[in-house]
């Protein structure tokens, strides 16, 4: 597997510009350290950053996607 773009860990910078509106997976606070990712979900806005273990990879697409996203969409084909 590549090292991915979409993948970085939480940084001061990156706390303050995304903590406002915090985690849109599971709704917490990101804390300093935290490894990231940017997916795409069930919320509106596009790809967003969550915490990298509430979501998958989708090697078709090389995107990753929030988790139950990921399961509805797979549910649903
Ligand atoms: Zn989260």
């Amino acid at each position: 597997m590549k090292n991915n773009r979409q993948r970085f860990i939480m940084d001061l910078e990156r706390l303050n510009r995304f903590n406002s509106q915090g985690c849109p997976a599971c709704g917490r606070k990101f804390s300093l350290g935290d490894p990231v990712v940017v997916a795409c979900g069930a919320w509106e806005g596009g790809a967003k950053v969550v915490h990298e273990n509430e979501a998958v990879l989708d090697y078709s697409t090389g995107q990753y996607v929030e988790r139950r996203c990921y399961a509805a969409r797979s549910g649903a084909v």
